[in-house]
Order: C-alpha cells, then sequence, then structure tokens
C-alpha cells in the first residue's frame, strides 16, 4: 500500500524531507479517540461491499496511521512564510483519483498552487465556487484541467443516481457527471469554465488527459 507521507517531491522540496515511517508507526496516538471499528456505522448496503466485520484488535486503522504520521510530519516543519495566495498563480482542478499525484506530476511545490479535486475532476457549481474564491479573492490567474485514463466515472452512468435514488428514497441533487468520452469531458469542462460569468480571468485554461500507466499528460485541444 503506498505510504501517506513517502514518494513526495523526494530531494527536491525543502518543506518535505523524506520521513522514516518506522518512525511514524512507533508514535501513540490520542488516547480520547473512538476506535475506528466503533466508528464504523454500516447505514448503507448500497454499493459498497461490507468491510466492517474486522476485529476490534485490528491493526490501527488508517485515520490513525494519518495522526501518527502527522505528529512525525510536524517534527520537521518548516512554516514557509507564505499567505494564502498561490505562488504560482495557478489552480488545478482533477480527478480525486488516488493514482494521481498532482504535486510530484506537475513539479509543484507547497505553497504554488490551489487544487480542486473531486470524482472526475469535473467543473461542478461548486468547482465553479472555489475556481471564483480562488481567482478573485486569492489571486489565481491561470486553471489547468487534469482528467486521466481509466477514470472510475467512465464505467458509471447516471442509472447510478436513479438506482441511489430507489434505495434510499431520495433524489440526489447532484449530477453523477459520469462521461464515456473521456476527451470531449475535457473540452467540455474547459468550456464551462471559459464561459463562467463569475472568473475574472479565462484566458489561461488548459486540459489535460493524465495517463496513469506512464504518467504523462496529454493535452486537448
Ligand atoms: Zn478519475
Amino acid at each position: 500500500m503506498p505510504s501517506i507521507t513517502a514518494g513526495r517531491s523526494e530531494g527536491r522540496s525543502p518543506h518535505h524531507p523524506r520521513r522514516n515511517r518506522t518512525n511514524v508507526g512507533a508514535m501513540t496516538v490520542t488516547p480520547d479517540r473512538h476506535t475506528p471499528t466503533a466508528a464504523a456505522s454500516a447505514t448503507s448496503t448500497a454499493s459498497a461491499p461490507a468491510e466492517d466485520a474486522r476485529p476490534a484488535q485490528d491493526a490501527p486503522g488508517i485515520i490513525d496511521r494519518f495522526v501518527n504520521a502527522n505528529r512525525a510530519y510536524a517534527v520537521d516543519f518548516r512554516d514557509g512564510g507564505m499567505d494564502a495566495r498561490p505562488v504560482q498563480k495557478v489552480t488545478v482542478v482533477a480527478c480525486m483519483d488516488a493514482r494521481l499525484d498532482l504535486f510530484a506530476a506537475l513539479g509543484l511545490e507547497l505553497g504554488d498552487a490551489h487544487v480542486i479535486r473531486n470524482a472526475g475532476g469535473v467543473v461542478t457549481d461548486d468547482t465553479i465556487r472555489s475556481l471564483t474564491i480562488s481567482q478573485r479573492a486569492l489571486g489565481t490567474r491561470s486553471i489547468a484541467l487534469i482528467h486521466h485514463t481509466g477514470c472510475g466515472l467512465l464505467g458509471l452512468t447516471e442509472d447510478f443516481r436513479h438506482e441511489l435514488e430507489l434505495e434510499v428514497g431520495q433524489r440526489p441533487q447532484w449530477a453523477v457527471e459520469s462521461f464515456v468520452d473521456l476527451d470531449g469531458d475535457v473540452r467540455q469542462s474547459m468550456q464551462r469554465v471559459r464561459t463562467s460569468p463569475f472568473l475574472l480571468h479565462t484566458d489561461d485554461v488548459r486540459g489535460f488527459v493524465f495517463d496513469v500507466h506512464t504518467g504523462l499528460l496529454r493535452e486537448i485541444q
């Protein structure tokens, strides 16, 4: 399983020296937390297989590992003195896919960019909300949109939404935003950004497909 601390900008950023995971694992957890198994509530039977039957004495859950990793992170953390305005004046909109390490793939450093991620990297109203704040309140000018090969949304249809409504008795207010044409969806996303009345800067909007097998970006015109 990929480490949450390893592989980030190795040897490149003074802000992220690589950390020793054995040290991470040796650290303790805040004692008053709930255990992951106690916190798990299997209310939905819908689309996910039940995985809550693990014994209570399991190894620490992933969120506990986050807490431990964070303590190790903070030991070496240095405040770069940056404010909230991204240094490179750029916002990246990308899929939430776990295989996209945007900082490494794009040569970004801490403080360089805003990153907005969702399922598919699609431009929804909420994406526009974040982009608007990014540009108007925090000074960004450029926007890079990144979809990728093998996206989970490629296999979905709007039936997902209908089945969900049947199961839970409530119609989701959001669209699934599934797509079959990857390049076409990047173009659609660029178009949504470029035509938004809320954004100050739409002259430097570029869209890409990231290949999860080669690590290369392919620009969509
Ligand atoms: Zn994806």
